[in-house]
């Protein structure tokens, strides 16, 4: 050892607690294992007012009413649209669907022939949290494509199980039998998806009948491995996505009907991965998010739900379509209350690289925020801005209470789009069902949200297409 080398190893076990390089590296582990865990439970075309605590007069379901009342209800949180894919890669990346090429108006989401699927480039939630140290599962409906290059594996997920697309594709009914009648009255073998451990196919078709069981318990076993390491669980739900398929624990239980059983199951769900994470002693650093990936699927009927007070349902651009029933909860980092500040799905990116204490790289356009300070209860949304994508093309945008449409459709098979010369202006504060066009009150308003439109236009950089590869 050198002269200079000796005097600064003198010098740095002058530093109290340098020399116990061991303690040291026991203080990083310890920090490190404070980051907190997140769950988010993402359930699959449950309408607005399809939660006992969002308004459903025969629905039970008192877990998520008991998350809601000890956490937070948000009563204007938004999906980045009104489908699965486009909704998910909002999600997923934190910006809307039109920048990363994951959303169409030739073909509204990916199908079991698709040859796209969510770009390597994109950066997900599970890639930026993975980066950070967490362990990462991807549990239930992918829907970002299924083929290798953008599964949940190539996507920053350590595990992942589930059907990767959605419950009513792989169509294998007879011939004799169309397409509703086989989602009204499903039969095991109807829709042959295949159920995936990583890229494995372990089963085909997936017994839909006890997935919602399967996917809860791969939540638990994760839970329960990584307890000591911080984690994120991505617990996406096949249903209400019809067909439905309640267990038999579930069937013909609720008042709803089947519709009703199979909430009621998710339900369930919701309390086992609560109560696994109270048997773990780690309620107080977990964030628990559950919320919808798009409105209820109206056209089948009493099979689809309801968006409650709201106006439209999946596939549409009225609150109905994109306004979902959504619940934060974590004793020791959610204030309790009801929030009806704006969120989106987008903002849970940066919000949960937030908790994870790490950033993202500065190298693209993001549509979310930050909403960390809102959960603990420490200040408003930062979000004042929604906008309402259907396929390619802005219909409407949210400022504030106001809501300009340029664009009306009825949801998902019900009716073809009007462009409007003068835009439809709702005060959603006050008129939440979209019922009293206040256009000719505010041209001021609908003036300042044409010019948001403008700028958000100009945003937007043309990208490949996603959706469209076959
Ligand atoms: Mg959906």
């Amino acid at each position: 050892m050198n002269k200079l080398r000796l005097q600064t190893f003198i010098f740095l076990m002058m530093i109290p607690g340098f020399f116990v390089g061991s303690k040291n590296l026991y203080a990083a582990t310890s920090q490190e294992s404070k980051k907190s865990n997140i769950i988010l439970i993402f359930a699959d075309d449950m309408g607005y007012g399809d939660v006992g605590i969002f308004g459903h007069p025969t629905i039970k379901t008192p877990n998520l009413d008991k998350l809601a009342f000890e956490g937070q209800k948000w009563t204007n949180f938004y999906v980045a649209a009104s489908v699965c894919t486009p909704s998910r890669a909002g999600l997923m990346t934190g910006r809307l669907p039109v920048r990363s090429g994951m959303c169409s108006d030739q073909k509204r989401v990916l199908y079991d022939n698709s040859k796209g699927g969510l770009p390597e480039s994109e950066i997900t939630i599970a890639s930026a949290l993975k980066d950070a140290g967490y362990s990462t599962a991807c549990i239930g409906k992918w829907h970002l494509g299924h083929l290798q290059p953008f599964d949940p594996n190539s996507h920053g997920f350590d595990y992942y199980y589930g059907i990767p697309y959605s419950n009513d594709m792989d169509h294998a009914f007879p011939d004799s039998v169309n397409y509703f009648e086989a989602c009204a009255n499903p039969k095991p073998g109807y829709f042959n998806v295949p159920l995936k451990r990583n890229r494995e196919i372990i089963e085909q078709p997936a017994d839909q009948t006890t997935i919602t069981r399967r996917y809860t318990q791969e939540a638990i076993n994760f839970i329960k491995e990584k307890k000591d390491e911080p984690f994120f669980i991505y617990m996406a739900q096949s249903m209400p996505h019809v067909p439905l398929f309640p267990s038999k624990d579930f069937e013909g239980k609720s008042l709803r009907g089947t519709y009703g059983d199979v909430i009621e199951e998710i339900d369930w769900s919701v309390g086992q991965i609560v109560s696994a994470l109270k048997e773990n002693g780690l309620e107080d650093n977990t964030l628990v998010v559950f919320t919808s990936d798009n409105g209820p699927w109206l056209l089948f009927n009493e099979n689809g739900g309801s968006a409650g007070l709201l106006k439209g349902g999946k596939g549409g651009t009225y609150e109905g379509g994109m306004r979902e029933p959504t619940v934060m909860w974590g004793p020791g980092l959610v204030k309790s209350g009801v929030v009806t500040d704006l969120g989106t799905t987008m903002d849970l990116l940066p919000t949960f690289c937030n908790l994870a204490g790490t950033q993202l790289p500065n190298d693209r356009v993001y549509d979310g925020y930050d909403l960390t300070q809102t959960i603990a209860g420490k200040s408003e949304s930062p979000r004042d801005v929604v906008i309402y994508y259907r396929g390619q093309k802005v219909f409407a945008i949210r400022k504030g209470a106001y809501k300009a449409h340029f664009i009306t459709q009825p949801a998902y098979g019900m009716g073809g789009p009007k462009e409007l010369e003068i835009p439809e202006l709702y005060n959603l504060n006050v008129d939440p069902s979209e019922k009293y066009n206040i256009a000719e009150q505010h041209p001021d308003v609908i003036a300042e949200i044409q010019i948001l439109l403008k700028e958000h236009l100009a945003s937007v950089v043309p990208v490949e297409n996603q959706l469209e590869k076959y």
